[in-house]
């Protein structure tokens, strides 16, 4: 069934914002850092605002920026695409994606999609026709597995989206998961959307491996990226696509009728941003380490069970040990009575068959982390 957009519900990420302002909670929901973003990356924006970059810029986004995303991508995960005929400008990840399922997808294609998933995904795949086989996760691990794809794809299978890092569980998937979702994808003959917009957030000596290097999958994988997660610049909405030039024609034609372009200012400082040297790069995710462990140690001090958190900047708590198990009844507590908001994780299932994690956003100031800790102190 298509479901009518104005009948969906808002979504957890804004309703759980709106309580935390309501309340005056310590908003760790919705996924947004403390930080600001880079400074010089900031001001290049400003200046490409002052010294006229504000009409239309090309359909497929700035050539210095396709070139520096072509460049960025074979420096950090060797990457050879492109930038004239491979690499496209979006608004955000976000229109990636919807533009993706409205170019891939006819009515009655299956779709498979892991969840837990990002709340966007379903009702856009719904809304393009597609048919959604879903793959469940369970914690603590949220692998893939032989026995699930195996009943998740079919010969009606026409794209399966993954998301790696995957938000909300904080899950890198190894190699072995990658290799086997690309055997399916080549013996099914499907598309795998990529959407990789936590590839650079990760930690403890991970490097973030692209679906689209692996053998047989450089021309059916449509990799997505954002500056909004690189940069620490959620608003920005300046999103990355790659593919090769097959599946580009009819992505850009997606693109070209959703938004048409993206602004040429933000697209003009982010092509700046990308070229920044590697220490940058180390040095936001050596941040976001510092403070997933000062967040997690605090918890655990506190008696939470933390689940562990690879990438992405989330950090799960199981509350099954606490008699708990109903993550949005808890998490609804959370911030009415405690002033803490979170984000229930059954709200990123199709189904709610995995109820008792609860995600917590530790992109924030040390200060911020601890006001939390302080207010979660006593409840565990
Ligand atoms: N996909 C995932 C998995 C995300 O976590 C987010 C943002 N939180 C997006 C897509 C959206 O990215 P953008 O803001 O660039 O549209
Ligand atoms: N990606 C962010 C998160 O997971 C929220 C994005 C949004 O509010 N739509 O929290």
């Amino acid at each position: 069934m298509n479901p009518i957009f104005a009948d969906l519900p808002t979504t957890v990420f804004e309703v759980m914002s709106a309580l935390a302002r309501d309340t005056g909670a310590v908003n760790l929901g919705q996924g947004f850092p403390d930080d600001p973003g880079p400074a010089d990356v900031r001001a290049r924006a400003a200046e490409a605002v002052v010294s006229g970059w504000n009409q239309y810029p090309p359909m497929m986004g700035l050539p210095e920026l396709r070139q520096a995303v072509a460049a960025h991508y074979a420096r950090w995960q060797g990457l050879e695409v492109d930038p004239a005929s491979e690499v496209m400008i979006t608004s955000g990840a976000t229109e990636a994606l919807a533009g993706a399922l409205m170019a891939l997808i006819e009515p009655g294609d299956e779709v498979v999609l892991f969840e837990p998933m990002y709340d966007a995904y379903l009702p856009l795949v719904r809304r393009a026709g597609g048919v959604p086989r879903f793959v469940t996760l369970t914690p603590p691990h949220f692998r893939l597995t032989e026995a699930a794809l195996a009943a998740a794809f079919t010969p009606r299978t026409r794209v399966v989206l993954l998301n790696n890092p995957l938000n909300p569980t904080a899950t890198v998937f190894p190699e072995a998961d990658l290799a086997l979702l690309a055997e399916f994808c080549r013996r099914f003959d499907v598309v795998a959307l990529c959407d990789e917009v936590w590839e650079h957030v990760v930690f403890d000596g991970h490097r973030h491996r692209p679906l689209m290097a692996l053998p047989g999958m450089r021309e059916r994988t449509v990799k997505v990226g954002s500056a909004g997660k690189i940069f620490s610049l959620t608003g920005w909405k300046v999103g990355f696509v790659l593919a090769a030039p097959g599946l580009m024609r009819g992505l850009a034609k997606a693109h070209q009728f959703l938004t048409f372009t993206t602004p040429p200012n933000l697209q003009a400082a982010v092509a700046y941003g990308l070229a920044k040297d590697d220490a940058y790069f180390e040095g936001m995710r050596a941040d976001f380490a510092r403070a997933r462990d000062r967040f997690a140690s605090g918890l655990a001090r506190l008696g939470f069970s933390v689940l562990p958190s690879a990438g992405t900047y989330f950090l799960n708590i199981d509350i099954a040990p606490l008699g708990e198990h109903d993550d949005v009844a808890f998490c609804d507590r959370l911030v009415r009575r405690h002033g803490v908001a979170a984000i229930p994780v059954s709200a990123f299932y199709a189904h709610r068959p995995v109820r008792h994690v609860v995600r917590f956003c530790f992109a924030k100031r040390d200060d911020t982390l601890d006001a939390a800790l302080a207010r979660l102190s006593g409840l565990a």
